[in-house]
């Protein structure tokens, strides 16, 4: 069931429109303020957040653009003025969609299951493996750490992305050569040892002190978020 967040301020919109969508088959929360909407947002991480624009403590716009700088949720914004200047800001500040008030409950599920719709087959296609702060992209071959760029060769890319998709495995270094460089097995485990250790210090750790690679003496290698729990 999709989680909704309602921000709105105003009861005898906010009271039916809960009601409605939930009877539409969404779980709602309801905010009535930009703050206790925005902490929401970041502590229940719903699938989609409707906004007011109009609200008694921040201006709606100036939310969107707080929300937009920690989070990817969609956003439908819910606006009392149908110009075209407001609408085309809206969305410049990183609105999925919008609804002109005053508009109806079916108007609104409509957009919701629309916007969710195209959000699920984004997140389908997109082969991007994450690893707690790790984003492997392998359209692009990037990676990002803590959202900053890491710069990898070709070679320590196959073997980051090949981990990467296995996270909380122990990946032996058998496989590794066989899998990222194609060559049997036989004794070549130190080229394995050698990127390793140059991946390592790319993302800034070391074998004393792992954070997302933790080497199995004898075995191979795990990649994990820190704190593990892959
Ligand atoms: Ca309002």
């Amino acid at each position: 069931m999709p989680r909704l967040l309602l921000i709105e301020d105003d009861l005898t919109i906010r009271t039916p429109l809960v009601r409605a969508l939930r009877d539409r088959g969404h779980a709602v929360a309801a905010a009535s303020t930009a703050m206790d909407g925005l902490r929401d947002a970041l502590d229940n991480r719903p699938d989609l957040v409707v906004l007011d624009l109009g609200l008694p403590d921040l201006d709606g716009r100036e939310l969107l653009r707080m929300l937009r700088a920690v989070s990817a949720v969609p956003v439908i914004v819910a606006t009392a003025r149908d110009d075209e200047t407001e609408i085309v800001r809206v969305l410049d500040a990183g609105a999925d969609d919008y609804v002109v008030k005053p508009f109806t409950a079916a108007q609104l599920d409509a957009r919701v299951r629309a916007v969710l719709r195209r959000g699920a087959g984004a997140g389908a296609d997109d082969p991007t493996l994450v690893v707690g702060g790790l984003r492997v992209d392998p359209r692009a071959r990037q990676v990002t750490l803590d959202g900053v760029a890491v710069e990898l060769t070709p070679r320590e890319f196959d073997l980051l992305h090949h981990l990467a998709a296995r996270p909380g495995e122990v990946v032996t270094k058998r496989e590794l050569l066989t899998e990222v460089w194609q060559i049997p097995y036989g004794g070549a485990d130190k080229t394995v040892d050698v990127h390793l250790s140059w991946l390592r210090r790319k993302l800034g750790e070391n074998a004393q002190q792992p954070r997302y690679l933790h080497t199995v003496r004898g075995v191979g290698v795990r990649l994990e978020p820190p704190g593990g729990a892959a």
